[in-house]
């Protein structure tokens, strides 16, 4: 087991698309195994694999007590409807927006057994799966903020980012642990 380094916004990987998983092999298995890992430590609710430096399809969440793993997730019905909420990323720190997303998504994905399941949610679930996904994708919750918004997030970042050579994130030595945040990452 052990604890991976999060890349931050400034990394090129978190732009990055990702590549469909095959097969599930004991490497895949241990990627899973350390992000959950990684993820706990951080204290978030959701890790794509792009945020550890992966190009892999796939993320973990564990929004209440239940760990679930999504390999090569896709969105297959998704509410008219929205909801706004303030999201936060663990690649991002300290820096929250307002985002606006389909209130509810139903996602089908590959499990670590190599099997198909569907899961839908219109809760922080629902939420937190939209955003991990985005992640396989290249994109991150900021590019849903609003012209102002995004300057005065960006702006924030500015200051947090040389907290951060190299874009990257060490949980060891992490000064975005050292204080609880009031909301979930992701
Ligand atoms: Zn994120």
């Amino acid at each position: 087991m052990s604890i991976l380094d999060i890349r931050v916004l400034g990394d090129p990987i978190l732009r990055e698309e990702t590549k469909e998983v095959g097969e599930i092999t004991d490497e895949i298995r241990l990627l899973v195994k350390n992000m959950f890992e990684t993820m706990y430590l951080a204290k978030g609710i959701g890790l794509a694999a792009p945020q550890v430096g992966r190009t892999e399809r796939l993320a973990v969440i564990d929004v209440d007590k239940q760990p679930i793993v999504i390999i090569n997730p896709e969105i297959i019905e998704s509410d008219s409807k929205t909801s706004k909420s303030e999201e936060g990323c663990l690649s991002i720190p300290d820096v929250y927006g307002d985002v606006e997303r389909p209130a509810r998504v139903r996602v089908r994905a590959m499990n670590l057994e190599g099997e198909m399941f569907e899961i839908e949610s219109g809760d922080l679930l629902g939420r937190c799966l939209q955003h991990e996904i985005d992640h396989l994708h290249g994109k991150l919750f900021v590019d849903y903020l609003s012209v102002l918004k995004r300057r005065s997030a960006m702006a924030k970042w500015t200051k947090e980012k040389d907290k951060y050579p190299g874009f990257i994130r060490h949980l060891d030595s992490d000064p975005a642990r050292s204080h609880e945040h009031p909301d979930e990452e992701l």
